[in-house]
Order: structure tokens, then C-alpha cells, then sequence
């Protein structure tokens, strides 16, 4: 493991609440042991990982008043008294132990104060890359308010150990960013777009933070031009530090659950958010868990993620801004 000082902080806080907190210890355990599944879809791999536990997420509702009526699960005064924190960032932030893991390690990183889930404010960017180097082993991510965050109203980014994102490993290969997929780069790094993984994204890959700030505020701007909207893109960030290289891979969304989301016949319970698009699906329903394969897995990312001419006018667009 790299060990920076947060990093080593984490791990405590982790091993700490393992041996205090009974739920954290049975949920942890119960996933080192849960069943996995692997699907090739074309170049990417899939892991479905069957995981009773995330049927409360999975299942959630997520209409603003379910959200506005229950206590928000970040906010301390709401949190049981077994959940312990560690503060980063003079305190603007908790890192926490989440208590209902896709990771062997998985931590919730909530804003000190409750306001909505936005990453709009560039701060926000500049703390997802200084968060991805102090946590080298780690994959930080962040689900947008309208796809896959369980707590909208509260601002918060997610860690899990990176070897478990099979995307991660996959985007760091040349192979997948050839000359002509390239938007825009200079001496630090790039950023250009990939349809070769079985979904659409953006990868931002630079050895500058702030180079990796000012090419996702552009693609920003870019997918708010195209797609003719004022308020953030749906959209689900993973972010890493690995090698001297920032990376920040941009999976736009144009739907939250699929057609096919629900109990019934040819249903499913899924979520789809970040780490489903890291190819990595939380499935908490046994007979989902059995019935998936990778033609319904691929269904799911041509229904959710963007479309062949919205993504053009995406790019079309910053190419057009970046004149
Ligand atoms: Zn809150």
C-alpha cells in the first residue's frame, strides 16, 4: 500500500471501527465472501457483485420528497454514535467508514455543511484531485444529485480501493485514446473521449491539477451547451492519482434507472452510478445476480449513458468554445 499520512489515518480510522462497530465488521466480512460474476463486453470487463446489503440503496426512493422527508444520513446529528470520522482539510470535510461497502475499503467524504450535491464550484474539483493523491490506492468518486447520490441534499464524494474498478486499469492504456479521439492537450496531458469501453466517456489525464480543473470546467461548459441546460449534467466522475498522472474519467448520463429497473419479470433492482460504470454493478437480488449477462449489462449502458449524436454535439461543442 502507498502510505501518505492520510492514507495511513484512513486505514486506522477502518481498522478502528472494525473493531468497534459490530455492523461495520459483519458487512465487511460479508463482502470478502460475496459472489462475483465476470462478463466480457468487448474490451472491458464486468464484475456483478451480488450484495444484499446495497438493497436499501438500490432500492431507495428517490423523489425530492422522499429525500426533503427522512434525516439526512451525513449530518452528524443523525448518524449513530458508533460512526466515527476523520477530519481532512481543516475540518471541511469527514471521511467516514461507509457501512454498506462495494469496497473492501470504502469511505464516504461528506462537506462539513449540508448543502446540495454540486460540483459545480471549481473548489470542489481542486479537493477530488487533492483527495485522489493523498489517497493513491484509492478511486474517489462522485455521483451526480440526479445520478446515483444517495444523499443529494448533502454534498459528499466516495473512495474504494482502485484494484477493484476494473475501468481504472482499462483507461490508463494508450490503445484507448488514439490521435483522433483526442480533444485537446498540451505538454502536462489531455483530455479526448473513448467509445470503445461499451460506453460513452470522457478521460482527463494530465500531470497538473490544475490543467485537470481547467479541461473539466470546459467540458463542463461544453456538455451544458450541447445538451441546451443551465444547472450541472447528469453525469458520475472517477478520479485517481497513479504514477505522476491526474486522471479524471467523465461518464455523462442522460437517464439515472433503466427501463428494465424493478421486481417483475425481466426486471431488475439496479442503480446504475460511478462504480457500475466502473464496471463494477452492485446487484442485491439473487436471481438478478444469475440472469445478467453481458447483453442486458450493455442494454443498461446504451439506455443510461450518452447517445451517439448527443455526444457529438458534446464534442462539437468544445471544440468550438476551445477557438
Ligand atoms: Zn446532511
Amino acid at each position: 500500500m502507498n502510505e501518505t499520512p492520510i492514507a495511513q489515518k484512513v486505514e486506522q480510522l477502518f481498522q478502528q471501527q472494525m473493531l468497534d462497530w459490530p455492523l461495520i465488521r459483519d458487512n465487511y466480512s460479508a463482502l470478502e465472501n460475496a459472489q462475483v460474476r465476470e462478463l466480457a463486453l468487448g474490451d472491458s470487463l464486468i464484475i456483478l457483485q451480488h450484495n444484499p446489503e446495497r438493497l436499501r440503496s438500490s432500492a431507495a426512493r428517490i423523489d425530492a420528497a422522499s429525500i426533503a422527508s427522512r434525516p439526512c444520513f451525513l449530518c452528524d446529528e443523525n448518524q449513530p454514535k458508533e460512526q466515527k470520522a476523520l477530519l481532512w482539510d481543516c475540518g471541511r470535510y469527514k471521511i467516514q467508514v461507509n457501512p454498506y461497502p462495494i469496497f473492501l475499503r470504502h469511505f464516504t467524504i461528506a462537506s462539513n455543511e449540508h448543502i446540495p450535491q454540486s460540483i459545480s464550484n471549481p473548489a470542489r474539483v481542486d479537493d477530488l484531485l487533492k483527495l485522489a493523491h493523498e489517497l493513491p490506492d484509492y478511486v474517489l468518486f462522485y455521483n451526480g444529485a440526479k445520478c446515483g447520490a444517495s444523499a443529494p441534499d448533502h454534498f459528499h464524494f466516495q473512495a474504494g480501493l482502485r484494484q477493484m474498478l476494473p475501468l481504472c486499469a482499462e483507461v490508463i492504456n494508450p490503445i484507448q485514446w488514439p490521435d483522433e479521439s483526442i480533444l485537446e492537450s498540451d505538454a502536462d496531458g489531455f483530455i479526448g473521449f473513448n467509445q470503445r469501453l461499451g460506453r460513452f466517456m470522457f478521460l482527463i489525464k494530465t500531470t497538473e491539477p490544475v490543467l485537470a480543473g481547467l479541461y473539466f470546467a470546459r467540458l463542463q461548459l461544453a456538455m451544458m451547451g450541447a445538451l441546451g441546460i443551465n444547472e450541472e449534467p447528469k453525469q458520475n466522475l472517477l478520479c485517481w492519482y497513479e504514477d505522476g498522472d491526474y486522471y479524471i474519467v467523465v461518464i455523462p448520463r442522460l437517464k439515472h434507472r433503466p427501463s428494465c429497473y424493478g421486481d417483475g419479470e425481466n426486471q431488475f433492482v439496479l442503480s446504475p452510478a460511478s462504480v457500475d460504470m466502473g464496471g463494477l454493478w452492485t446487484v442485491p437480488v439473487k436471481t438478478d445476480f444469475d440472469k445478467l449477462d453481458a447483453t442486458s449489462i450493455k442494454a443498461i449502458y446504451d439506455e443510461l449513458c450518452l447517445d451517439n449524436a448527443t455526444a457529438v454535439s458534446i464534442i462539437d461543442c468544445y471544440l468550438f468554445d476551445k477557438e
